[in-house]
Order: structure tokens, then C-alpha cells, then sequence
């Protein structure tokens, strides 16, 4: 695979996802969301590959999106006359955003997501989306999306994360959780200093591709189709939805003109 983001190798059975634009506390950008989504669907599709480990390389696990941030500019929203509009944002979002996370969440095969430093907004929906999450001690989970006049992240999955109090603590204060925290309340299965991150992903991530993979496929499978049955799925699409009434009041504001880049920097400056 050819990509200027993303690495992916496979040994002993695990492929590992590796996000590689440190430069830019890993921001992610379309062709990175596009390089990322082949790498899950490279794994899927090798019959050697038994589970997936998605990591970033540098002090920061993802700052969230950076829709200006390089890559090819083709592969972003279309814009009319320069312009974003309600309808071409809508449609790229629920393509480059949405479909991504829910698709590497119902991959067969079982993930872990490895996590340090900062998980700001969208870096969420990495780590999200992953079976098990393992998380340094200096990590730290924020969604300051608020700031920015948004209820949360496209894929929005903090009620289920954070528990709905929590969850609405950090969406109305745009505040963030430790690493300890995050474990509390279930979100992150472990907490390992950060010189051992890697090597604990891989010794989890082992010991899971030593079981019988079929048995984790159903166990998968009935996990999260109990969760689905609580409801998770409805509330992602709905709250997709209501997202973008978000969107839609900042575009209609602006004449489409939503300055991405300045109120990404205003965020991050914030979460600091
Ligand atoms: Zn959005």
C-alpha cells in the first residue's frame, strides 16, 4: 500500500495500524482518513491477520481533524463558488467521517487502539471504534467541539463512553479525562506508563490472536449486538443528525466561509 500517513505491517498474526504524522500531533486529514480506512480494509481481507492494533507514532495520539492540513485537497468536502454548503458538508461528513468509524467498528476481526498524550475530538473516533482500548498514563480525552459551536464529534459515541453524566460534563465545559478516568468509567481498559504502551498492546494483542478466531468473531458479534440493541447504532445515526444542525447554523452564519483552520487552533489552544 502506497500511503504518506499511514504504516502497516503484519507479524505474528497482528497487523499494526500506524498513524505517522507526528509533525502535526497526527491531524487527521482526508487522504490520512482514506490511507487509514485501506489499512482496516488490507486487514480484514488477510487471512493472517488475526487481530489489529491501531497506534500513532510521536507525544500525541491525534489532535483531530485538520481538513486544511496537506494531503490530496481533492479528497475533502466539495464546495460550491468556494463555499461549503449544507447538503456537500453533510455528504462528506456521513462519507469521510461517519461510515469510516462505524465500518472499523464492525470489522470482524478484534482491535486494540493504543493511546498517548492527547485525544482531542475526532482522534475519539480512532480510538473509539477499536474492541480494546490501552491507554498510557499521560493520555488525556477531550471533545472541546463546543467551542466551536457543535455538540460533539460526528460519531458520537459519549453517552456509551463516558456514561451520559460524564459525557455531559466534558461536552458543556469542554474539559477532558485523564487516562484514569477514562478507565473508570470504562472507556480505556488499561493504563501502562507510557514506555510500556507498545509493548503491552502487543502482549494483549497476542494473547487474543492465540484464542480460536472464531470464537472471538461471535463473542464480537454478540457484544455488539447487545449494545446495538441498547440502542448504540439508532443513537449514532440520529445524533449524526443533530450534528449537523450544527453545521448548518455555522454555515448559514457564515456563507459557508467557516473558517476550519481558526477555530481548530482556538480549540486546541483551549484544551492545553
Ligand atoms: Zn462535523
Amino acid at each position: 500500500m502506497d500511503s504518506e500517513f499511514v504504516r502497516y505491517t503484519v507479524e505474528g498474526g497482528v497487523a499494526v495500524i500506524t498513524i505517522d504524522r507526528p509533525q502535526a500531533a497526527n491531524a487527521q486529514n482526508p487522504q490520512m482518513l482514506q490511507e487509514l480506512d485501506q489499512a482496516w480494509s488490507d486487514s480484514d481481507h488477510d487471512p493472517d491477520v488475526r487481530v489489529v492494533v491501531l497506534r500513532s507514532e510521536g507525544k500525541h495520539f491525534s489532535a483531530g481533524h485538520d481538513m486544511q492540513g496537506g494531503g490530496d485537497p481533492s479528497l475533502g468536502p466539495k464546495r460550491v463558488d468556494g463555499s461549503l454548503t449544507v447538503d456537500t458538508y453533510f455528504d462528506w461528513e456521513e462519507r469521510g467521517y461517519l461510515h469510516y468509524a462505524k465500518r472499523w467498528r464492525d470489522l470482524v476481526k478484534p482491535s486494540i487502539a493504543a493511546v498517548q498524550g492527547k485525544c482531542i475530538a475526532a482522534g475519539l473516533m480512532l480510538c473509539w471504534p477499536c474492541d480494546l482500548i490501552v491507554a498510557a498514563e499521560n493520555a488525556q480525552f477531550s471533545d472541546p467541539v463546543g467551542l466551536m459551536g457543535m455538540p460533539g464529534v460526528e460519531f458520537f459515541a459519549h453517552p456509551w463512553e463516558f456514561g451520559p453524566r460524564r459525557a455531559k460534563q466534558i461536552l458543556f465545559t469542554a474539559s477532558s479525562l485523564t487516562a484514569e478516568q477514562a478507565r473508570e468509567c470504562g472507556m480505556v481498559n488499561e493504563v501502562v506508563p507510557l514506555d510500556t504502551l507498545y509493548e503491552r498492546t502487543m502482549s494483549l494483542a497476542g494473547e487474543i490472536a492465540a484464542m480460536d478466531p472464531w470464537a472471538i468473531r461471535l463473542a464480537k458479534r454478540a457484544i455488539n449486538s447487545a449494545v446495538d440493541a441498547m440502542g448504540f447504532s439508532h443513537s449514532i445515526a440520529t445524533n449524526f443528525d443533530i450534528h449537523h444542525l450544527g453545521h448548518a447554523r455555522a454555515i448559514a452564519s457564515t456563507g459557508g466561509q467557516t473558517s476550519v483552520m481558526a477555530d481548530l487552533a482556538s480549540m486546541k489552544a483551549r484544551s492545553k
